[in-house]
């Protein structure tokens, strides 16, 4: 094996973010992927039948279109990202459902008698949505760009994430709503980390959309993979990292990882203080995924759930809590939260003529081995009768098998860890840079470290950005536009 400046192992969207920003800058980087195709968390595939593409991990992508990184990347001028007219729905059992639009106004006036209340709660955040990223895109030790966000955020984030969630409506609709993006953060509601990540997500749904990739997932990580390409930098599939004696000689490793697996992989080069540090990092709760192939599109009780990308499956805030709680008291819940995504909503090449795939995930205690698809297929029935009927065939996945089909995802835990407040801002140590490690030349890129989960190349940039600074001595930010 040849020698090059940066070897980065794994490419997921962190570790080819990463990738690109430092083939940008000039140094000579290799990926290395144990999977046959490249893309981690971002990847598509016909898991059912032929002709049909499902998003095997993530498939809705505000946080691509609100990161700094890939809005410096111009990722919407590279691939056609799709607007769902409703970005979330979520039905409730009486027929009803809350609508999230793209517009604030809209989604306030269809919401009637709480629709003043959702403004009041998401205006000041709507409007300074960058402010508000730009923060919770770096180190959250950082000084804020944007102080007014913040405290606007920090104040609602107090009030949802207390007992007093959701007073401020008079209905059961919003209420329901704020639950099921809340419920993303797979922790027990009400609680600060899930009203943080439920504020943010409702807020990106009104200031950038909940938009979904014509393709499916794939079309983000080859972007980032041709231009990486582009810029002279090499990506070898197939090929395991165990340790990193393993690897060619190079000034830097980037390892888009998890911490147990950085602890694994630079063996006794970990230092003692870093080591205890690292397996201190707390693993949260799991997924387990179901994808469908279907024959018609979802009859949902309420035809505007038609229009929406994606849609929060599980009635009414206190539901939705107990559902969680079960899972966080590590048994699994009968009537859980079901997230689904239908991207035929906006993207039609997903199946053949007329067909359509849908993609779902329920919570499910981490390490869980227990067979979700009757307990999904049964919660969609309960807000679509006749469901079942539409089913071609479907293909499951358990929390175990996430794991086994990536290993940053511990138990199933799709976050690499969990999203507490605490380990957001310790993630995964207390550090102003907490991707650089104390081992000379090798960082950490993964969503193990800052900002976190999702699909946003942040925590590769920053790292990236860590090592062109200490390793190469670069300090200016590589152009990394088109
Ligand atoms: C079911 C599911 C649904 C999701 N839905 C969404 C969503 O809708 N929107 C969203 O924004 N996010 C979503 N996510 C989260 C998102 O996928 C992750 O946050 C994101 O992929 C993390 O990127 P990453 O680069 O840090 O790690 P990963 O994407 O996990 O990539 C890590 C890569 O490293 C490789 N690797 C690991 N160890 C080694 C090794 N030793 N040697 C070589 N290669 C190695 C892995 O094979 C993998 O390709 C979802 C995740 C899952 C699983």
């Amino acid at each position: 094996m040849d020698t090059v400046d940066a070897i980065v192992v794994g490419s997921g969207p962190n570790g080819l973010a990463a990738a690109v920003t430092l083939a940008r800058a000039g140094v000579s980087v290799r990926v290395y992927e144990r999977e046959a195709t490249i893309g981690g968390g971002a990847r598509t595939a016909e898991l059912t039948l032929p002709g049909f593409l499902h998003d095997i991990c993530s498939a809705v992508h505000p946080m691509a279109l609100a990161s700094e990184f890939f809005r410096a990347f111009e990722l919407s001028s590279r691939i056609e990202l799709r607007q769902p007219e409703v970005a979330y729905g979520h039905p409730l059992d009486d027929g009803r459902a809350g609508l999230a639009y793209r517009s604030l106004d809209e989604t306030a006036r269809s919401l009637g008698v709480d629709g003043p209340a959702w403004h009041r709660m998401l205006h000041p955040l709507v409007s300074r949505w960058e402010g508000l990223t730009s923060y919770t895109g770096g180190s959250l030790l950082r000084v804020p760009k944007s102080p007014t966000a913040l405290a606007a955020f920090g104040l609602r984030m107090l009030e949802q994430g207390s007992p007093l969630w959701n007073q401020r409506f008079e209905s059961t609709v919003a209420p329901a709503m704020m639950s099921g993006v809340s419920a993303h953060s797979i922790l027990p509601l009400p609680g600060l980390a899930p009203a943080a990540a439920g504020l943010i997500l409702a807020t990106l749904a009104h200031g950038v959309g909940w938009p979904i990739p014509v393709g499916g997932s794939q079309s983000i990580v080859q972007a980032l993979a041709d231009d990486l390409a582009r810029h002279g930098g090499s990506i070898e599939t197939s090929t395991e990292v165990a340790s990193l004696d393993e690897l060619p000689p190079s000034k830097a490793v980037l390892l888009d990882v998890s911490p147990r697996a950085l602890l694994a992989i630079a063996g006794s080069r970990v230092p003692a203080r870093y080591g205890r540090a690292l397996s201190r990092f707390r693993y949260g709760n799991a997924v387990a995924k179901l994808d469908l192939a279907l024959s018609d599109p979802v009859p949902w009780t309420n035809p505007e759930l038609r229009k929406a990308g994606t849609v929060h499956v599980g009635g009414t805030h206190a539901q939705i809590a107990r559902a969680e709680a079960i899972v966080a008291s590590g048994k699994h819940s009968s009537k859980p939260y079901v997230l689904v995504s239908q991207p035929g909503v906006v993207d039609d090449s997903r199946a053949p003529a007329g067909r359509h795939v849908l993609w779902a995930y329920t919570h499910v205690p981490r390490g869980s081995d227990v067979d979700q698809t009757e307990t999904i297929i049964d919660q969609i029935e309960r807000f679509a009768p006749g469901f079942r009927d539409t089913i071609i065939t479907h293909a499951g996945r358990t929390a175990v098998g996430e794991e086994a089909q990536n290993p940053n995802y511990i138990g199933g835990d799709i976050s690499s860890g969990a999203a507490t407040l605490g380990q957001l801002v310790r993630r995964p140590t207390l550090s102003l840079h907490p991707w650089q490690t104390p081992m000379e030349g090798v960082y950490l890129c993964s969503q193990s470290t800052p900002p976190g989960p999702g699909v946003n190349g942040s925590a590769g940039w920053h790292a990236a950005r860590r090592a062109l600074a200490v390793t190469f001595g670069i300090r200016r930010a590589p152009y990394l536009g088109l």
